[in-house]
């Protein structure tokens, strides 16, 4: 993606950037905690920012990558992202008279569509599965129907009712892929420069300024940094491959993509080293956590569960509408290491693999949302917290695990805003797509009902604050109270 390259002033980071070098010097390193306060001003996405290769990479070698030897066989599926749907784009020229017409008529059509008789109901579908098949199949592509970059789902789930049904999301080109990976093949053996180690534990870390590839460089330096390559026998040259698929099989949606995850992945490690739970937990645990976060959304199709289930999708038939996605994102995750080239838990011991396997399975699935509440009531009901008790520490990882991946309103507004952007736009496609397809549209992805400001205070007041207040009485260290430079 080509961001526009526009220098942030307000970054902790870009502004320091040195030739050759990792920024040095930042303006300030003053962790910033928990917090959430609302951005009340709208700022584009387009914050991407030069940046710099590591300072004195130990090699430059690079090594040679092909996507040829990835789990998951693709053709160039780079299709057309419904950014700007055909309800939306009209809406703005017409008359609230045509508006409601037009939608009476799509009521009238899904009603109609709803009272099927069976033969016809069996018709349509015949001739749905015939159409997805002209579009999906590339040695029919003569016939002008073919569609490049359709997504067909990772693993073979059946086309029944394809998840991906209408949905035209893009998964990356291969040629992407392979660029990024090449790009990090040529950095991997450098440093990470100590600067950047330093902001790379904090919540203020500007993840806008790094490319993909950087990304990837900045994972590897925290299983590095934490030792778990060598703690847990890791072949390097595994992990790189592991990461790079892990890498192609996050898809090019606004806001559930790779760079989401890891921002994830470092608001973890952040927690990790701030509240040095790697003593506390064990190796074993910070390697489930890290790895879980990396894994959490894998192959997101950028439409929730709601969607899924009403829309009746192959994910949702599959997994009998008990969390879909996550379900599917675990899945992903250990076809991926499945695989002998890419799986950095072959080296693990088979009791202790089996925790790995649990801990994950554990941990992504309790990112679904609808299980919010839940979660938060058995870890408020815990009363006196032991890391010694299992029990204990198993609802912990799933706290961790959801306050990192809703911690984007936790960093700083310039930081946070344009993953609000890119959440609100992954709603609207949905919402877009719903009301088309005439199912029923969540008000909160409403491009006609929902604001920002007052989305962000019902999340933040009734989701994020109760859940960071809860894990604040088991882990003090990140309790916003304790940072006396906000007050
Ligand atoms: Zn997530």
């Amino acid at each position: 993606m080509d961001l526009e390259k526009s220098v942030n002033p307000t970054s902790t980071l870009l502004n320091q950037c040195q030739p050759n070098q990792y920024p040095s010097q930042p303006v300030s390193t003053q962790p910033v905690p928990i917090s959430t306060s609302v951005n009340p001003t709208s700022t584009h996405l387009n914050q991407c920012q030069p940046n710099q290769y590591p300072s004195q990479p130990v090699s430059t070698q690079p090594v040679p990558f092909s996507t040829n030897d990835l789990p998951i066989s693709t053709s160039d599926r780079d299709n057309q992202y419904p950014s700007q749907p055909v309800t939306n784009s009209t809406s703005d020229h017409l008359s609230q008279y045509q508006l409601n017409q037009l939608c009476e008529v799509e009521r009238s059509v899904a009603s109609l569509r709803a009272d099927l008789p069976p033969a016809v109901e069996e018709l349509r579908h015949a001739v749905e599965t015939f159409r997805m098949r002209l579009e999906t199949t590339e040695h029919l592509s003569w016939l002008g129907f073919y569609k490049k970059g359709i997504g067909e789902p990772l693993g073979n789930l059946g086309n029944s009712h394809p998840y991906w049904k209408n949905v035209q999301y893009r998964r990356k080109a291969e040629e992407e892929v392979t660029t990024v990976c090449s790009k990090f093949r040529e950095i991997c053996d450098g440093v990470v420069g100590l600067d950047t180690q330093e902001l790379l534990r904090l919540p203020s870390f500007n993840n806008w300024a790094w490319k993909d590839w950087e990304i990837l460089f900045l994972l590897q330096h925290m299983y590095n940094d934490l030792g778990l390559l060598s703690k847990f026998g890791i072949e390097t040259e595994v992990f790189r491959k592991f990461l790079c698929r892990v890498y192609h099989c996050y898809n090019q949606v606004p806001f559930h993509n790779f760079m989401h995850a890891f921002c994830v992945t470092q608001m973890m490690y952040g927690m990790i080293c701030k509240c040095d739970l790697q003593r506390r937990l064990g190796d074993l645990d910070v390697l489930i956590l890290l790895t879980s976060c990396v894994c959490h959304d894998l192959d997101h199709p950028g439409f929730n569960n709601i969607y899924q289930i009403n829309a009746r999708t192959e994910l949702a038939l599959r997994y009998n509408d008990i969390s879909p996605l996550e379900n599917h994102h675990c899945s992903v995750a250990f076809s991926v290491l499945e695989r002998n080239e890419c799986n950095i838990f072959k080296n693990v011991p088979a009791e202790d693999y089996k925790k790995v396997r649990e801990g994950i399975i554990r941990c992504i699935l309790a990112t679904d949302m609808a299980r919010h509440n839940e979660i938060l009531s058995d870890f408020r009901e815990i009363q006196e917290f032991s890391f010694e008790n299992r029990a204990h520490v198993n609802v912990l990882f799933m706290v961790l695990i959801k306050v990192a991946d809703i911690s984007n309103e936790a960093r700083p507004l310039d930081i946070a805003e344009p993953w609000l952007e890119c959440l609100m736009q992954e709603f609207f496609n949905q919402s877009d797509l719903e009301k088309l397809e005439g199912l029923p549209v969540s008000p909160f992805m409403d491009r006609e009902k929902v604001t920002k400001p007052s989305s962000q205070c019902s999340f933040i007041g009734f989701v994020l604050l109760p859940l960071f207040e809860a894990l604040g009485t088991v882990l003090p260290e990140l309790d916003v109270r304790h940072f006396d430079f906000l007050f």
